[in-house]
């Protein structure tokens, strides 16, 4: 006999395998992101294609075969109908999955992360939320998930000489993990130099709010576009780093 195992997952990934069958990933609750294989789902009567979509949070059981986890069950709770609706928010929701789903480790059962997923799927679905708002559940987001695995940037004191950050000019160093001050930066040189990105005053205080995730001010902000470049620049140029560690 087989035992089933039943949790809460969150599809972030699916593939054709074979003429019938699809391989999902699934961040579940309980064990952490899965690979699971549905078997003949993809046959017009397969009772679980309605519930096994990307970005739907279902109930689901599976167990474990010879060679795979093979889903058994699925019903969906929540299929962010909202979000679906609304390409800017679906090309978000894209962006989210797949960092996560490469910075997520198999098997490795998360709650933080679980919450944050579903905390930033629900604003998301959120009808009233427009799309400057959903750039800031990006990057809500993405600070918190990788402040999560290790990698919170440090904001407050520069990364060499360790002083105190005054409003000034500073640069974002993705290999010191975080902040540098002018007067140290000046000694910088070469690759160093030419990662470094200019942070803006109101991008580091924007960047402090998520990992706050002060959500009350964060609304209550109006965030010039230029902040939201500075931004984007430095979480990219992030990421990109992190990428090759
Ligand atoms: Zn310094």
């Amino acid at each position: 006999m087989f035992t089933h195992f039943r949790t809460q997952g969150f599809f972030l990934k699916k593939q054709d395998r074979g003429e019938a069958n699809q391989i999902f990933t699934i961040f579940t609750k309980d064990f952490g992101k899965l690979k699971i294989l549905g078997k003949a789902i993809r046959k017009i009567k397969s009772k679980l294609r309605q519930s096994a979509e990307i970005f739907y949070l279902s109930e689901i059981e599976f167990i474990q075969g010879k060679n795979y986890k093979i889903l058994t069950d699925a019903l969906a709770v929540e299929k962010f109908k909202n979000l679906r609706k609304n390409p800017q928010k679906l090309a978000i929701a894209y962006k989210i999955i797949e960092v996560a789903d490469l910075f997520i480790a198999e098997e490795e059962k998360n709650d933080e992360i679980w919450r944050l997923i579903n905390e930033v799927f629900g604003e998301l679905n959120n009808p009233s939320l427009q799309f400057a708002g959903c750039n800031l559940q990006y990057y809500y987001f993405l600070w918190n998930f990788l402040s999560i695995l290790g990698y919170k940037p440090e904001l407050y004191f520069c990364r060499v000489c360790a002083k105190k950050l005054l409003p000034e000019t500073f640069w974002f160093l993705p290999h010191e993990g975080g902040i540098v001050c002018w007067r140290c930066f000046k000694n910088f040189n070469g690759k160093d130099k030419k990662e470094a990105k200019e942070i803006s005053v109101d991008a580091v205080k924007i960047l402090r709010l998520l990992l706050k995730q002060d959500w009350k001010i964060l609304k209550s902000l109006k965030i010039s576009s230029d902040v939201l470049e500075n931004i984007e620049k430095i979480s990219s140029s992030y990421l990109k780093f992190l990428k090759t560690i």
